[in-house]
């Protein structure tokens, strides 16, 4: 059987220079500066390393296990990227052009997803694999190269497009500590965010493993059986036992935990529900961030008026919880993820 070639996305500063121990240590962190501070991805261009080593990377790693087959572009600048796996899957990636020239690159960590929510076209086809870490990099990598983003230029990352990051610990773990390497690409932990969907145990295990980053909850709801409804896990996993986990969960002295409050018309955007995420919030380092639900195709769900979602963030503000709403970016070209995959499908 033919030698597979490594992905060489997914391997830490470490990994690689473990495997190319027969060189001299430095040449991993040349080959760290050439991929993700100049975005150069063929190894015939690496121009300071060794004739011999550039052999022997091509013969043992590849950097085109992943193809970007699609994009669409919102009026904002805002870009959705669909890339296509050498298993033939597809996931989407969102790059986002925020206010004051500030970059975020919504990434994701699987094909499909096992929790299921209601309102989400990702849980549509059910979960089929993990992203392995070099997937989850490539988007970044991707996304930087073609936007030309300097190397220097801090963007922030959310693990927020396809998949449940919790699910699959220990791939986003990986990307993690990739995307940190200051050899690399040096984004800070800092400005990385996991967005879950709850699951009590995983984040206990997060909390654990330390790794300093920003942690974003998807609430939606403040009473377990409209959450249960939203959200299947719920049952497993409610929201006292959310909530409980966080309390313990080591935050960054001058941060906050995320809430993400998904806005639906007539079910859950009331004053009353506003005046029970208080109450629930009271013992937390919380902050709020409420989304339009973004209507797709055959979703029984409607997106709430401006205005309901307006003077629901003035009650938490008025009552001292910080909350923000989240721009809606990207909305012309239905940026909730699952949904350009899902249309690929028609083609
Ligand atoms: N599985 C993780 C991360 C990916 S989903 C989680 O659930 O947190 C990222 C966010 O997109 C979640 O807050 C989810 O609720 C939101 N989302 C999913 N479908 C949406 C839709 N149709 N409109 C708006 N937000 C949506
Ligand atoms: Fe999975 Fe998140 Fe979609 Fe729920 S909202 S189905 S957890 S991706």
């Amino acid at each position: 059987m033919p030698n597979e070639k490594k992905n060489i996305f997914s391997l830490t500063l470490q990994e690689l220079e473990e495997s190319l121990s027969k060189f001299h240590k430095f040449r991993a962190k040349q080959i760290y500066n050439w991929l993700y501070t100049k975005y150069e991805d063929n190894f015939d261009n690496m121009l300071n390393l060794p004739k011999e080593l550039r052999e022997y990377l091509k013969e043992n790693f590849t950097t085109k296990l992943v193809d970007m087959v699609k994009f669409e572009e919102s009026k904002d600048g805002s870009v959705k990227y669909l890339f296509r796996t050498k298993d033939n899957y597809t996931y989407e990636s969102v790059f986002l052009k925020m206010k004051e020239d500030k970059y975020t690159l919504c990434l994701s960590s699987q094909i499909g997803c096992k929790v299921g929510c209601s309102f989400c076209l990702t849980a549509k086809g059910g979960f089929i694999r993990n992203l392995d870490s070099g997937e989850m990099v490539y988007q970044v990598f991707f996304i930087k190269k073609i936007q030309n983003i300097p190397s220097n230029k801090a963007v922030n990352i959310v693990y927020m497009g396809m998949g449940e990051p919790l699910d699959n610990l220990e791939n986003t773990k990986k990307c993690i500590e990739i995307l940190k390497d200051n050899n690399g690409l040096d984004i800070s932990v800092r400005r990385q965010t996991i967005s879950t969907s709850g699951l009590a145990p995983k984040i206990k295990k997060l909390g654990e493993l330390n790794l300093g980053v920003q942690l974003a909850i998807s609430l939606h709801a403040v009473d377990d059986e409209l959450r249960t409804e939203l959200m299947p896990i719920n049952k497993a996993y409610n929201i006292e036992s959310i909530i409980n986990e966080i309390a313990n969960f080591p935050i960054d002295n001058r941060k906050r935990v995320m809430f993400e409050y998904l806005m639906i018309d007539g079910l859950n955007d009331g004053l009353d529900s506003a005046k029970k995420l208080v109450a629930l919030l009271n013992k937390i380092k919380a902050k709020v961030n409420l989304i339009y639900f973004n209507p797709h195709e055959g979703s029984k769900y409607k997106r709430p008026s401006k205005e309901k979602v307006e003077s629901f963030r003035e009650y938490l503000l008025k009552k001292g919880l910080l909350c923000t709403i989240r721009e809606s970016k990207g909305l012309d070209i239905s940026a909730a993820c699952g949904q350009l995959r899902e249309r690929e499908k028609t083609l």
